[in-house]
């Protein structure tokens, strides 16, 4: 029996899984960019994701997104929470171009970061070693320092949202995004 197929019934799946193959199905709203599951491998990596000049290196990093009301965990306790993290969270791994002053700028802030948390644990450490407050204090600086370094200098895309179907990110370069068609969500 023949399958009878009605062209005006709308799709039944995930809509932009329609678009003709080999064309990106990478898509922006706004200053979101939005990448459909399977597509990760279409990211373009020679230009950098922060400038859009020519990428030097490119960082296959896994983003994770927790719905917002996994966080109401973290009142109850932190290995709940990580515990749901790790259960609920949404992972997807995107390659990420970056040009030769972006790439200094990561390496820089990754090297800060270890730096200042060794010393701020060692600052720490050493403060409850020889109970001066001042050295436990000037630890505990440095070690907010140091994060606070580490996520401004380290940060790649930022995901909005990661479900079963795609990942929504932001954090990239205006030039960068230019080249990808305007999608309302
Ligand atoms: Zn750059």
């Amino acid at each position: 029996m023949k399958e009878e197929i009605n062209p005006y019934q709308p799709p039944l799946t995930d809509p932009i899984a329609f678009l003709p193959p080999g064309q990106s199905q990478l898509h922006r709203s706004g200053n979101v960019l939005i990448i459909p599951r399977g597509s990760e491998k279409d990211m373009p990596t020679t230009l950098c994701i922060k400038c859009g000049e020519p990428s030097v290196k490119i960082v296959r990093k896994t983003f994770a997104w927790y719905s917002p009301w996994v966080y109401l965990a973290l009142l109850v306790n932190i290995i709940v929470f990580a515990i749901l993290a790790a259960v609920i969270g949404k992972k997807m791994i995107i390659p990420c171009g970056l040009c030769e002053r972006h790439a200094r700028r990561r390496f820089t802030g990754i090297l800060l970061c270890t730096l200042g948390l060794l010393g701020g644990i060692g600052a720490l450490i050493g403060g409850i070693a020889t109970e001066e407050p001042m050295i436990g204090g000037a630890g505990m600086v440095l070690l907010l320092a140091a994060i606070i370094v580490g996520i401004t200098l380290t940060s790649l895309l930022r995901p909005v949202r990661i479900d079963e179907l795609r990942g929504q990110f932001k954090g990239l370069g205006d030039l960068f995004l230019s080249q990808f068609p305007t999608q309302t969500l």
